[in-house]
């Protein structure tokens, strides 16, 4: 298998980083201080070599270390994992912190703070990417609506469109909630961020927090859910959408595969995903959950990780990644019930629609986790015109703060110019206006996009 270098920037990067890893260590019977389990079933998919060698480097001291990078412009996030339970298990040299934050501002993280940290972050990049034997791609965990999350990482983006032009970049970011926002300027930083990156990352996967809220409190039972609960969720939901990459099996499809069947223009990037079964512990039925069940799951809203209205939308490409006890004529009846839902709607040019991989690994349970156990899931990644919603939620939120020019000070004040604000806009401007066309008018679409 091919090497994936992680990069996780920011405060929400960070944290979703820190589930993630933690998540993969016990998937992969690997220590928190990167050795194999003393009792290491070498049978189990996850723990063949060339499965590992995916997302971790082996030391000549036996060790697996992640092939990943962390980096905030302030340590207060990343310190902990300095001295935490896992600080034996990261590269210290590969956990990057500077002393001054992005202050929720994109053009720190573009522009200054950010910039100055952006040579030691490549040299790091450059190392990994070295010590590779055929480095497959990148993924980028972020927000959208912090400092660093936004300017950072359009920068880094910028920097591996430049030198590693032929590699996937990948970025699974969590998008601005409809309703709830922890700064003023998100909306800035979110379409900035947008723009800047929009050419230059392959695939974007977008989880919004309030979606993730919700799920946590109606499908688990957690009342006042936090950042942990949610970063838990996520784990599940990227081990599914990796798990592909470390494990092998019959019916395994690539990530690198999927992007091929997702992305039928190469802006069109923005799969929504949706995740199930998503079952607390306490309920009876979570061993008893159906592969037809999962499958209806993961139409239904509440399981989406944005939220926006399925049936409104046109689906585009649908990939769908099936994990555990799973037989292919299960899938296959589910997937044909599937197509008679008046919710499903394909574009007319997309005839063969879905995409199938099947992954015997079931997820596995963080320990403490509030879900439960179960022998199968589903995560499928859309491409529909559905999310679009999405964007058009944004854009209004940006363009009645910037016509009266409330807090672009702070950005010009970093060395921004106007102008790049005015094209992120027009730039958002196009991308909502591609998506209502591949809605709507498909005659045109061609010509147009
Ligand atoms: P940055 O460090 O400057 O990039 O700022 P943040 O990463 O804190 O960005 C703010 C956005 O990220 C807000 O939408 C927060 O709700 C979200 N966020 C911050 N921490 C986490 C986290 O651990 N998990 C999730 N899911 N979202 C987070």
């Amino acid at each position: 298998m091919r090497e994936c270098v992680s990069v996780h920037v920011g405060q929400a990067g960070v944290q979703m980083g820190n589930a993630i890893w933690e998540l993969f260590c016990l998937e992969h019977q690997i220590n928190k201080d990167g050795r194999p389990a003393a009792k290491v079933d070498m049978a189990a998919p996850f723990t063949c070599d060339t499965v590992l060698n995916t997302f971790f480097q082996e030391t000549a001291k036996d060790k697996l270390v992640p092939r990943a990078i962390f980096v905030d412009l302030e340590p207060s996030v990343i310190d902990p994992i300095r001295t935490g339970p896992f600080k034996n298990l990261f590269n210290r040299s590969w956990l990057l912190t500077g002393s001054e934050d992005a202050a929720n501002n994109f053009a720190r993280g573009f522009r200054t703070v950010g910039a100055e940290k952006m040579g030691q972050l490549v040299d790091k990049i450059r190392q990994l990417a070295e010590s590779s034997n055929s480095l497959q791609g990148f993924i980028v965990y972020h927000s959208f609506g912090g400092g660093t999350g936004s300017g950072l990482t359009a920068l880094l983006l910028e920097e591996l469109a430049a030198e590693f032009d032929r590699k996937s970049k990948y970025q699974f970011s969590v998008y601005p909630a409809p309703t709830v926002s922890t700064s003023v300027v998100e909306p800035y930083n979110a379409l900035l961020t947008t723009h800047f990156s929009l050419a230059n990352s392959n695939c974007g996967f977008l989880v919004d927090n309030e979606a993730i809220y919700d799920i946590c409190r109606k499908k688990l039972d957690i009342d006042h859910p936090h950042y942990t609960n949610l970063n838990q969720l996520v784990s599940q939901i990227v081990s599914s959408m990796t798990a592909s990459m470390r494990c092998g099996g019959a019916l395994n499809v690539d990530l690198c595969e999927f992007q091929t069947n997702l992305v039928p223009f190469p802006r069109i990037h923005f799969p929504l995903v949706s995740y199930a079964p998503i079952v607390s512990q306490e309920c009876p039925f979570h061993q008893n959950i159906t592969t037809q069940d999962i499958t209806a799951a993961c139409f239904a809203p509440d399981h989406q990780l944005v939220k926006c209205n399925q049936s409104s939308g046109k689906y585009m490409a649908c990939c769908m990644l099936y994990r555990g006890d799973v037989v292919p004529s299960d899938v296959n009846d589910a997937i044909a019930r599937v197509k008679t839902l008046h919710s499903v709607q394909f574009v007319n040019w997309c005839p063969t629609g879905f995409k199938v991989g099947i992954n015997c690994q079931p997820p596995t349970r963080i320990p403490g986790a509030d879900f439960a156990k179960v022998n199968r899931a589903l995560c499928i990644l859309c491409n529909t015109t559905a999310i679009v919603e999405a964007w058009e939620r944004l854009s209004p939120k940006f363009s009645i703060m910037y016509a009266k020019k409330a807090f672009v000070h702070w950005f010009l004040g970093e060395g921004m110019e106007e102008s790049e604000f005015l094209d992120a806009q027009d730039d958002m401007y196009t991308l909502e206006a591609d998506y209502r066309l591949l809605n709507g008018s498909e005659n045109e679409m061609e010509d147009e996009i």
